[in-house]
C-alpha cells in the first residue's frame, strides 16, 4: 500500500516546525528518520494532512554533554548513529553505548533518530528503556510553552506518550554516569536486529540496584531494590516477572517472557557487579 495524500513541509528552523504544529495540530506529523512513520503511513494506520520534515533542521541536529547538569542532550534531528559513534559515549552514558548495537541494523540507525524512537514509544524499543532506566527526561516545546517530562511519565502505554499534538520533542536528556555506577544490558530477540521479546537494563551501585524491563508491559518498567544477592535477588526477579503482567503473543508465551525477565535480569545485574 501507499500513503494517503499529504502536504510536505521541510522545516529549516525549529520555529518553522512549531508553526506547522500550531496551525495543524492533530492533522500534522513530524517526520524525523521515517523508519517507523513511513511504515505507519504505508499501512494507512495514520493519515496526516501535513508532514513536517525536521531531518534537515540544522539547529535540531545536535548532541552535547551538559557536564554541569550531568546530562547528554540529544536534539530531535540527531540520528541514532551520530550518538552511537560519539567517541566519548562509553564514558558519558555507558548504558546507551551498550544498547545501540541491539537496535536493528546500522542502516536503520543511520536514518532513525533517538528522539523519533522515544516518541514512537514501542514497548520493546531499546532507547525508551534506557531513558527510563536512567531516569532521563523529554524536552517538549510548542508555541505555547516548553516543558521537561520525566521519561517515567512520558511513556503512557503502547505507542502512547504525554506529548500533545502541537508539541515537538526538541531533545531528550540522558543522565551521565555518576561515580560508583555500573551497568548491564541484555535482550532476547528472534534474530539479531529484531525487536526484543524482552530487554533488561541494570544500574548497580554498592548499595542499590535499579532494573528496567522492556517488551513485557505496555511501557518500560523500573524497579529499585537495595543491593540484593543470591536467593533474595532470585526471589525479587521472580516477583518482578509476575508483576509485569506478561502476555502470550504470536512469538512467545507469557511463561517464557517471565523466564526471560528472571534470567536476563540476573545476567544484567551480574554484568553490572
Ligand atoms: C526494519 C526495522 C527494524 C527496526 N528495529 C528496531 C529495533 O530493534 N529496536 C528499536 O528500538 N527500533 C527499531 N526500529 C525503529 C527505529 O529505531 C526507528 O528509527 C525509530 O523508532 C523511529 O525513529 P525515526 O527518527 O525514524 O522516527 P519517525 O519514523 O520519523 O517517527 C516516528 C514517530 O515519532 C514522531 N516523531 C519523530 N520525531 C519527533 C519529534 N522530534 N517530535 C514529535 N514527534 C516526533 C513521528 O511523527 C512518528 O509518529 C526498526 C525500524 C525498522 C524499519
Amino acid at each position: 500500500m501507499k500513503p494517503a495524500l499529504f502536504d510536505y513541509v521541510r522545516a529549516m528552523t525549529t520555529q518553522d516546525a512549531l508553526d506547522v504544529l500550531a496551525q495543524t495540530g492533530e492533522d500534522a506529523r513530524v517526520l524525523a528518520g521515517g523508519q517507523s512513520l513511513m511504515a505507519v503511513l504505508n499501512m494507512r494506520l495514520a493519515q496526516p494532512r501535513v508532514l513536517v520534515d525536521i531531518s534537515r533542521t540544522d539547529e535540531l541536529n545536535a548532541v552535547r554533554a551538559d557536564s554541569q547538569a550531568g546530562h547528554l542532550v540529544v536534539s530531535a534531528a540527531a540520528t541514532q548513529s551520530s550518538v552511537e559513534w560519539r567517541a566519548t559515549l562509553r564514558d558519558e552514558v555507558p548504558l546507551l553505548a551498550m544498547a545501540f548495537p541491539h537496535i536493528s541494523h546500522f542502516q536503520i540507525r543511520n536514518r532513525g533518530t533517538v528522539c523519533g524512537s522515544v516518541v514512537h514509544a514501542d514497548p520493546s524499543a531499546e532507547l525508551p528503556l534506557v531513558l527510563t532506566a536512567l531516569g532521563g527526561d523529554v524536552l517538549l516545546r510548542s508555541k505555547r510553552k516548553q516543558r521537561a517530562v520525566p521519561a517515567n511519565d512520558f511513556f503512557q502505554g503502547m505507542l502512547m506518550t504525554a506529548r500533545e499534538p502541537d508539541e515537538l520533542v526538541e531533545a531528550v536528556r540522558f543522565p551521565m554516569k555518576k561515580p560508583g555506577e555500573r551497568f548491564g544490558f541484555a535482550e532476547c530477540s528472534a534474530r539479531h536486529g529484531d525487536f526484543a521479546m524482552v530487554a533488561c537494563a541494570a544500574i548497580v551501585t554498592d548499595d542499590a540496584i535499579r532494573i528496567a524491563v522492556g517488551g513485557v508491559a505496555d511501557r518500560p518498567k523500573v524497579e529499585r531494590w537495595p543491593r540484593l544477592r543470591g536467593e533474595d535477588l532470585r526471589g525479587a526477579l521472580n516477583d518482578l516477572s509476575w508483576k509485569l503482567g506478561a502476555h502470550d503473543d504470536a512469538h512467545i508465551s507469557a511463561k517464557y517472557r517471565r523466564h526471560l525477565v528472571r534470567e536476563l535480569g540476573w545476567r544484567v545485574i551480574e554484568e553490572a557487579k
